[in-house]
């Protein structure tokens, strides 16, 4: 099934400059930012600037410069946090039993405190 992509979402509005962030890190295909409502002392969502929903949509249309970019982007910004060593923990939710609630593909960097086992 095609991915409809809304360019109305949050992600999309930040990445066009209508809503502001806190930005960490600019890349070509890729921006970070904090979290708005972090979750942990670190709390940085890293995107791609491309209009890709989900990570499927992403590995399915993104081209090898997007990925190449998106994936060292997700590594620079846990170096830039200081966290690369230390431990972090990588999410992206996806659709509906995933509980995405932005249709624009986020990874979500956490890390600061003890994070807890997450898979039970
Ligand atoms: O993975 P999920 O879609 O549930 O996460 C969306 C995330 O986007 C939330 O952690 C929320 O705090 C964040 N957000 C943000 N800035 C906004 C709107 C949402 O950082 N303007």
């Amino acid at each position: 099934m095609p991915y409809a992509y809304d360019d109305q979402n949050i992600f999309a509005r930040i990445l066009r400059g209508e809503i502001p962030n806190d930005t960490v890190l600019e890349t070509e295909h890729s921006l970070a930012f904090n979290d708005i409502e972090p979750q942990a002392p670190v709390h940085v969502l890293v995107i791609p600037r491309g209009p890709y929903v989900c990570y499927d949509h992403f590995a399915q249309e993104a081209s090898d410069a997007e990925i190449l970019d998106f994936t060292r982007a997700i590594g620079e910004v846990c170096r830039m946090k200081g966290v690369a060593e230390g431990g972090f923990r990588m999410i992206a939710n996806a659709g509906e039993a995933g509980v995405q609630e932005v249709p624009h593909l986020h990874v979500h960097i956490l890390a600061g405190r003890p994070l807890g086992r997450m898979l039970q």
